[in-house]
Formats: C-alpha cells, structure tokens, sequence
C-alpha cells in the first residue's frame, strides 16, 4: 500500500469512511514526510502547531456520525488566503506578523466539511510572480529538481502536493498561478470561472482577475474540492449562483487548437508532449479542430496593464497604519514611504509604479482604457470559439521548470504567462494536467497541458482532463 501521505483525497476518503484509517494516521503520515523534505523544499512557510488536534477533532465527527468526502483530509493553504487567527503573510515582510481576524469564504467551507489544515504555503509575495523566486522568505524549490523553481505564485502549494506534504492544496490564480506551478511540480492545478467561488479573505491582487483554484493529485480531487469551496457568497458580490453559470453546455468533443499561436518560443520537447497528449485525445474519440484567436497574441500586454493597475489600487491600503509592518518617519507622508519601501520587495515595488503610471491622467486613456476594451474583444473570441467546442487546449506554460535564478529579467519571467493569463482576462475556467516529462540534465520534469472551457463549464474541464490523465 502507498504511504499514507501519497494517496488522492478520493483514495484517503474512502478509507477513512470504511473506517481503515484514522485522519490522525494521515495528518502525522503527512507531518513526518514535512519534516523530512520541508527544510529543503521550503513548500510550507508555517506548520500549524494544531494539525493533530484538527485531526482529532474530524475522527470524532466522523464517530458521531458525520460525512463528507474531505472530513479529516490534511490540506495545504497558500499564505494570502486567510484562517482566522493565523499569520497570512503573503509572503511579505509587510504582513510577517499580521493576523487575520476572519475566515476567507472558502476555510469556512473546508471548516464545516471537516478538512485539516496542515500550514500555509509559500508563494511569490503579494501572488506577483512565476517562480516563487519573490518570497520575502526564500523560494520553494521544486520536488523533481531542488535547483529549479516550483513556478509561482501558488509554488508551495504545488510544491507540497507534487512531494505528498499534503493531500490536496489551494492556491489563487490571477494570471496563471495554480496553473503554472502545477504544470512545474506534475501536479493538477484548477482556475475556476471568475465569481464560482468566493474572493472573500483572498488577498485582492488583481479583482477582475484572481480566483481560489485547487490544486491536487488528480482531476477528482480537483473535483471534490470544487464543489466544497463553490457557490455565491455574500460576502464577495461577484460571486454567482452555480445555476447562473451553468453554460451553453458545449456537450461534444471538440477540441480548439490554436496552433497560430506556437510558432515561437515554445520549448519543442514540451510541443512534442503535447502533440503527444492530443493524439491520446483523438485515440479516445475527440475531435481536434484549428482555431485562430486573433486578439490571443495581445493577452500578456493587456494583463500587465490591467493587473498592476488593479494591484497598485488593491495594495495602497498598505500604509503603514491599518495592517502589518509600521515603520515610522518624521512626517505622514514619510512613515508611507519608509514602510512601504522597506515592507515590499523590488516586484511588488514594480508593479504598483507600473499600475499607477497606467491609471495616471494622461496615460488612463493611451494604455487602462485601451487594455479593457481589447479585454471585451479577447472575451468575445473566447465565447465565440467556444459555443461548438468542448474546451481549448495548448501547452500550460512554453516551457518546463527553469533554473533558480535563471530569469533575472522580469519582462523573460512574463513570458511563462502567455498561455495562462487569457482564462483570467475572459474568465473562462481553465486547468493544467500533467502531460508527462522532459528530460533536462537527467532529470525528468513535469509539462502540463492546459485546457479551457466557456464559462461555467468546469464539467468539461473535468471529463476531457480525466480523458488525458
Ligand atoms: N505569473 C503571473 C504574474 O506574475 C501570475 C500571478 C498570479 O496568477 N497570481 O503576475
């Protein structure tokens, strides 16, 4: 039998309902193999001082006659979704000691179902990065190559699940950050559509763009955790009914490739890969179809106009009197500028100069307002292509995992976006599934193949991802 710690949540689920297993054994399965790889994995910033108690408390529900399919199930949280007197640090120096005072949405649902949460991951701080090379804390390193990085921002979070620290993970996604980690680490990673679930105790990168996605071992998993955190939430006004998102349904099996956009800067053995994957599709009866989505080359300007826009107005609320760090000048306008130079790291820094230069009057027009209306036309093809297809597939990310240290360039870093941030500008749902490996130096790295489906059709998602696994 598998270690404790290695099986999927649907696995661990079933054994602990036919009473097999206690989530005592598999909470301290999963603490030994933490404190075994943590130290060099960095996947967990913190390891929660109450994970047996947690567990305990899940064994004695289910004694009383409780069920649900995550009761007792150890989980990994990423550090910018809050858990009630719990640091959430966003990987910042500006949050290193902040507590949060209330349950995000989703830890209420995971809560109630009974799942058990192991610690909080690392991950690039404040969300803003690909690498998890900007943690105020070190970068988590990559389980198949600890000289590569785990991608970002959620790279704890896949890091934890591709090295069994966990069982599943959440991560948040605004411009591909479960997505890309999870292709890095081979594990599945899942952005829902914009508004299925709530944004309430997320820390706001990009408003119109983030999304709690889970982050697991297999599509099921992915699954399970969906349909726990889901669902319209007063507290967050954009969240909508699951009736209200059920979709066109595109129920067939047609798979859109937009082939015009790999025609450079694609790693060829991850193209090999995944032309690969897409055989396996057509073996199991899909059908693939050449797409062309015209405004797609522009989605990576229009998201690094939009997203440090949004950023720079989600992150002003960090001045040094109403959360976290403090730092005191001999003016107002001083104490600002001290603690918001010293309490964010030189990404952070970038993005709010980038996003208010965007929003400034005078550039408003020439580069926000211009960004927004290519956003609408980047949507509508979205919507269009996808009315007669099941979901649209390309490679996660154009490459796999990357050296530590190796993209000092920020604009090189932006590049790994290109094939992700379009599913949070239109707010399709889209999912990374491992597409098997790469070798590079003798080491076998993961690739993911992303699929997206039209807006509230995660169903599609989960039945053509399950195709390929
Ligand atoms: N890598 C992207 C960025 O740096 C995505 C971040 C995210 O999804 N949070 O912005």
């Amino acid at each position: 039998m598998n270690k404790l710690n290695e099986l999927t949540i649907a696995e661990a689920s079933k054994k602990l309902a036919a009473g097999e297993i206690t989530a005592v054994q598999l909470a301290q399965a999963c603490l030994d193999e933490i404190a075994k790889r943590n130290p060099e994995l960095n996947a967990y910033l913190e390891v929660f001082d109450d994970v047996l108690e947690q567990a305990k408390k899940a064994d004695e529900r289910r004694a009383a006659g409780e069920s649900h399919p995550l009761l007792g199930i150890p989980l990994a949280v990423k550090d910018n979704i809050l858990i009630q007197g719990r640091v959430a640090s966003a990987a910042s120096k500006m949050l290193e000691q902040y507590v949060a005072t209330y349950d995000a949405t989703v830890i209420k649902k995971l809560k109630e179902a009974g799942a058990v949460f192991l610690g909080r991951t690392n991950m690039d701080e404040f969300a803003m990065g690909g690498s998890n090379e900007n943690s105020a804390f070190g970068p988590a390193k990559n389980p198949h190559d600890e000289s590569r990085v785990t991608g970002g921002s959620s790279g704890g979070s896949a890091a934890a699940v591709a090295a069994h620290l966990c069982l599943g993970a959440l991560g948040s996604d605004t411009g591909g950050s479960v997505r890309e980690p999870s292709s890095f680490c081979g594990v599945v990673g899942f952005k829902p559509t914009y508004g299925a679930v709530s944004r309430s105790g997320l820390m706001a990168m990009g408003s119109s763009l983030d999304q709690v996605g889970p982050i697991t071992k297999t599509l099921e998993d992915a699954e399970i955790l969906f349909d726990t955190i889901r669902g319209k939430d007063p507290l967050d006004s954009t969240s909508v009914d699951p009736e209200d998102l059920k979709s066109q349904t595109s129920n067939n099996k047609r798979i859109g490739v937009p082939r015009h956009l790999f025609k450079e800067g694609i790693d060829q053995d991850v193209l090999e890969r995944f032309e690969a994957s897409l055989k396996k599709l057509e073996g199991q009866g899909y059908e693939l179809v050449d797409i062309t989505l015209p405004s797609s080359p522009l989605a990576l300007a229009l998201y690094y106009i939009i997203m440090p826009a949004e950023a720079s107005s989600n992150l002003a609320r960090f001045d040094g009197v109403r959360y976290g760090l403090s730092l005191k000048g001999s003016s107002l306008i001083e104490d600002y500028a001290k603690t918001r130079g010293e309490g964010f790291g030189p990404e952070v820094r970038r993005r709010i100069m980038l996003g208010t230069y965007v929003l400034s009057a005078g550039y408003y027009d020439a580069y926000y307002g211009k960004a927004i209306a290519a956003r609408a036309l980047l949507r509508k093809e979205y919507n269009d292509a996808l009315k007669t297809l099941a979901c649209i597939a390309t490679p996660t990310v154009p490459s796999p995992a990357f050296a530590l240290g190796e993209k000092s360039d920020p604009l090189a870093m932006y590049l790994a976006d290109i094939f992700t941030v379009s599913a949070n500008l239109t707010g399709n749902p889209a999912v990374s599934v491992p597409m098997g490996t790469v070798e590079r130096g003798g080491k076998a790295l993961p690739a993911g193949l992303q699929l997206t489906a039209a807006h509230g059709d995660e169903a599609a998602l989960f039945v053509v991802g399950k195709a390929l696994e």
